[in-house]
């Protein structure tokens, strides 16, 4: 099994003045210059303030509240991010709640805080991408995943 990191990448919207005397800067959204008085900035880019939408409910993210929520190229507003991504559940480990804007590590069906993520026998910490397994629910490195299967005497099960 594989393990994953889900990221709430939660950034602020800056709304700027156009100098009269600097070069018109394209917009990230339509690729066209920017002649208005103000533009946004954000993700390191520019945008018309028509431009830089909600992908779901299309509003003006430059007035709600000024932040917007990216995942997988798309931005979002926080009421659209909470609704997709928000539900984060309780964590498998300790079944305390994981708070939405955390990060936290799917495996399977469970979600854990990043700090639970740890084999249960010997406690050390996976990276994403590391192999680990689960077995009743538990989570356990690779070694202590054999060693187990080598005390109870039976083949390991593809997973
Ligand atoms: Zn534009
Ligand atoms: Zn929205
Ligand atoms: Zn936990
Ligand atoms: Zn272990």
């Amino acid at each position: 099994m594989v393990l994953t990191q889900l990221r709430a990448i939660e950034l602020s919207i800056q709304m700027l003045s156009v100098q009269p005397d600097t070069k018109p800067k394209g917009c990230a959204g339509c690729n066209r210059k920017i002649k208005d008085r103000y533009l946004l900035k954000a993700l390191d880019k520019y945008w018309h303030e028509d431009c830089l939408k909600c992908a779901c409910c299309d509003c003006r993210l430059g007035e709600v509240g000024s932040t917007l929520y990216t995942k997988a190229n798309l931005i979002l507003c926080r009421r659209d991010y909470l609704r997709l991504f928000g539900v984060t559940g309780n964590c498998a480990a300790c079944s305390k709640l994981i708070p939405a804007f955390e990060m936290v590590m799917r495996a399977k069906d469970n979600v854990y805080h990043l700090d639970c993520f740890a084999c249960q026998l010997c406690n050390q910490r996976f990276c994403v991408g590391d192999k680990f397994f689960l077995k009743n629910n538990m989570i356990l490195c690779q070694t202590d995943y054999e060693e187990g299967l080598m005390k109870e005497g039976y083949a390991p099960q593809v997973r």
